[in-house]
């Protein structure tokens, strides 16, 4: 077994696919998370602590309790719009946690640190792609928390021994190829969970916010990261820490930025369905164009992204958003989506497995012309006999 580490957030989306990693490294695991937006059954390997970072005297039994070689620090909350409506919240979630792991990380003699940062604190950027010396200026609540934080570390970090790396993620999209782990949050705004969720008829529509943009076809362009390589990225930030790097700040991303436009079309491409776009007017507060300069994190970790494809991204996506659909409309509840429920796993299998036959075909036809491979997951549970009512419950219009 290797080192012990503590992953804050372990529970939720990107920290649920490290702790996966860390286990398929034989990483010793332990994970802080107050399972607001995540859920235990994304936990794969490990022990998952249900605490709060604002519970500083759990969070110094956890710490007394294990020789911690380096923390991960992914718990946090994310929703731009939210940060706008609760800023205190965000201050408080955000910055101050990060204040007390650090404090802890200070008593405890923990000096390794990974911090999930954001392209959100570069703000309006005035030209692509964004390097990591670009001014930072964030321009909401939650761009503001994070780089306060990254501030806490550094100044810290400068008067200790403690040595971090930052990574700032771009846009973070895409599910776990073996469909076990993806974004849980049933709310989530971004673009492909969105065009997903259109596609899948949980929608009846999507919208494109903003046609004006400076840009070749008027819509906002994004650089946009599969989950599986940015936690590859942490693996790799803790193997270079763990050879006495220096610390870095890192983008994450691919160098790459597609269009609202090009996400659209190729989800409606690759799930066969035509699912309505509606223009609307642009978000308060959505740039242009972000795109990241991915040279450093190459250069500095040795990082090499296998996912580096929109299609993949879309593909994995739109399986993940699939067995959700069916899990859901089989009354499960989403954490019933887990390793421990074959029905996601075997639905993604399913899905993954014979792409062209679903994607090609309109979406109800799939049902009419399953085989006994993607039926498996309901003979698996004994729910066939529910089948009728799921599709019925699925792609009711
Ligand atoms: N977007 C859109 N429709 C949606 C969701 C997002 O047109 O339903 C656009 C958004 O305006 C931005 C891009 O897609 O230009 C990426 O937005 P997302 O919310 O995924 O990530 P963000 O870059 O805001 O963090």
């Amino acid at each position: 077994m290797k080192n012990k580490v503590l992953v804050t957030g372990g529970a939720g989306y990107i920290g649920s696919h490290v702790v996966r990693q860390l286990g398929e490294m034989n990483y010793d695991v332990v994970v802080y998370d107050n399972c607001s937006t995540g859920s235990p059954t994304s936990v794969l390997h490990g022990e998952l602590i249900i605490g709060d970072l604002a519970d500083t005297e759990h969070l110094y039994q956890v710490f007394a309790k294990h020789q911690f070689s380096a923390v991960l620090h992914f718990a946090a909350s994310l929703s731009v719009p939210e940060s706008v409506a609760r800023p205190l919240d965000y201050y408080a979630n955000n910055t101050r946690n990060t204040l007390n792991l650090l404090r802890c990380c200070s008593v405890m003699n923990v000096n390794q640190i990974i911090f999930s940062s954001t392209a959100a604190v570069y703000g309006e950027v005035g030209e692509n792609p964004v390097t990591e010396s670009t001014l930072t200026s964030p321009i909401n609540p939650y761009g503001r928390s994070k780089l306060m934080s990254e501030w806490l570390i550094q100044d810290y970090a400068a008067a200790s021994s403690l040595r971090y790396v930052i990574l700032r993620y771009f846009n973070v999209a895409g599910a776990e190829p073996g469909g076990r782990l993806g974004q849980i949050s049933l709310n989530a705004t971004h673009l492909i969970a969105a065009a997903c969720n259109a596609a899948l008829k949980r929608k009846s529509a999507m919208q494109i916010y903003g046609t004006d943009f400076p840009t070749p076809d008027g819509t906002g362009i994004r650089d946009y990261i599969h989950v599986e390589d940015l936690a590859t990225a942490h693996l790799d930030a803790l193997r270079y820490l763990e050879e006495n790097g220096e610390s870095q700040i890192l983008n994450c991303g691919y160098g790459q930025g597609y269009s609202v436009r090009q996400v659209i079309e190729r989800v409606k491409a690759i799930s066969g369905v035509d699912f309505p776009v509606i223009e609307t007017d642009r978000r308060p507060g959505d740039p242009a164009c972000v795109t990241a300069c991915a040279d450093k994190i190459s250069k500095v970790l040795g990082w090499l992204p296998l996912y580096n494809d929109l299609d993949k991204i879309v593909h994995t996506s739109l399986a993940w958003e699939m067995s959700r659909v069916c899990s859901l409309s089989l009354g499960l509840t989403s954490n019933a989506l887990s390793p421990s429920c074959s029905l996601a796993p075997g639905i993604s299998a399913a899905i993954t497995g014979q792409p062209k036959r679903l994607y090609s075909s309109h979406i109800p036809d799939y049902w009419n012309v399953a085989t006994f491979h993607e039926l498996y997951p309901f003979i698996y549970l004994g729910l066939l006999d529910k089948l009728q009512s799921v599709r019925s419950k699925i792609f009711k219009d």
